[in-house]
């Protein structure tokens, strides 16, 4: 017999569990611990010490295929497996990941879960894409959808059971969307109790866990069905790659995702994912500092006199601090500050700081800021003048000076409207 007759098929190992014998037990050891180690590849003598990346759209194969079979890219490669199992571990779920090209292609996919004309309660204030793609949903399939307050629980599961009296409801919602802490506004939502009472009608509950990371909450063990991220944000954390991820620990859903993955082409790159598995590597400590970053820099700015108004989980002033404490780990590095002057100043501020940088997103190691309602998609209940800063790993006096210098800028060309917003 031949080495090419003895050898048989490689296999893309599908829905194992998230550990395995090579390797320590995953379970028994910290998040920060888990992000250094889950996904490696097999101990063998000479063999690397992280995965390869294999660029190749399709696979020796002959005959019918067998299931989990490497055959076609689109399918699933071996080069996606490694980070699927360090953030299925990471998010302590029985099932490895599924990484896609996109956290909107995440966020599609999960949606896609839903029957024809189904209801789905959102937060009004989850990250505006999300809200964009379920209003195309709604224009397109009867989707049918009630936006809430996330923080209010009574209101969320009055929604979810369809019992309010707005008469808007039609019955039951067949999924409750969940943002916690929500983009922008960072409300924070009892998670727990959000699960019991959706579940205990029957409804789906999905997770777009981005803001918390799986540092911060671990949505699968509060019984969510589904937990979304955008790959993009910290877990790839170099704003320098776009990917999603979806999670469940249930395997029907599992393959139904699968399945939309492959059926839309929702894929990611090899290089992405691999990229963003470095990047996971080092997720604790980006995630500890810039925490600690923000937490400071949000006391300061709530003492500044520039500043009407500061949102981070960390104050005790904040209307998330109390549940945040009781159900997060850590407060996350987002801040939410309005300045006195209205969006003029505002985006005075943007155009002042020399070290933050003036884009969108957030997560990465450097830190930036934007003002939300410059994008005409954004929620109209965010206040116009809100500043969304994405607090880095930076040293934090540089951040706060140029961010101090920032503000004082923009309020003296407020001051003098003939002058410029840059700094003497
Ligand atoms: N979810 C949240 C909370 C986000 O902030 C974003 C992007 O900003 C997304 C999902 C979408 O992710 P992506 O840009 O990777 O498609």
């Amino acid at each position: 017999m031949t080495a090419r007759a003895t050898a048989g098929p490689r296999r893309l190992v599908r829905l194992v569990a998230v550990s395995d014998a090579q390797h320590p037990d995953l379970s028994a050891l910290s998040r920060a611990t888990v992000a250094v180690t889950a996904g490696r590849p097999e101990r063998v003598q000479g063999g690397p010490v992280n995965p390869p990346v294999v660029l190749s759209s399709t696979y020796v194969s002959a005959g019918v295929p067998q299931p989990g079979e490497l055959l076609y890219t689109r399918n699933g490669t071996e080069t996606w497996q490694p980070f699927e199992q360090a953030l299925g571990a990471l998010e302590g779920a029985r099932l490895p990941a599924l990484v896609l090209g996109s956290g909107m292609a995440a966020i599609a996919a999960t949606l896609s879960l839903l029957p024809a004309g189904a209801r789905v309660v959102v937060p009004r204030h989850a990250y505006q894409m999300s809200l964009a793609l379920v209003a195309d949903l709604q224009e397109r399939t009867g989707l049918r959808l009630t936006a809430v307050d996330i923080a209010d629980t009574e209101a969320v599961l009055t929604a979810v059971r369809g019992t309010g009296d707005d008469g808007a409801d039609g019955g039951r919602a067949a999924m409750l969307w969940v943002e916690s802490p929500t983009n922008p506004m960072l409300e924070v939502a009892d998670l727990p109790a959000l699960v019991a009472g959706a579940r205990a009608v029957g409804a789906l509950v999905a997770v777009d866990n981005t803001f918390a990371t799986p540092l911060g909450q671990r949505p699968l063990s509060h019984g969510a069905d589904v937990v979304v991220h955008s790959v993009t944000k910290y877990l790839a954390g170099h704003s320098d790659v776009v990917l999603g991820a979806v999670l469940t620990d249930d395997t029907a859903l599992h393959a139904r995702l699968t399945a939309y993955r492959t059926l839309h082409g929702a894929i990611a790159g090899p290089w992405e994912v691999w990229l963003a598995l470095r990047g996971l590597r080092t997720l604790a400590l980006r995630v500890e500092r810039s925490q600690a970053n923000a937490a400071t820099i949000a006391a300061r700015l709530a003492a500044h006199p520039v500043v009407a108004e500061v949102r981070h989980p960390s104050l005790t002033t904040d209307p998330g601090h109390e549940r945040a404490t009781r159900l997060l780990d850590g407060y996350g590095s987002i801040l939410g500050v309005r300045p006195h002057g209205g969006p003029d100043v505002a985006d005075a501020v943007v155009r002042a700081v020399r070290l933050w940088l003036p884009a969108t997103s957030l997560g990465g190691v450097e830190s930036s800021l934007e003002r939300r309602r410059r994008f005409p998609t954004e929620s109209l209940t965010v206040p116009q003048d809100l500043l969304r800063l994405s607090v880095g790993i930076e040293d934090v006096e540089d951040l706060w000076a140029d961010l101090d210098q920032a503000l004082h800028a923009a309020a003296s060309c407020a001051e003098h409207p003939g002058g410029s917003a840059a700094p003497a």
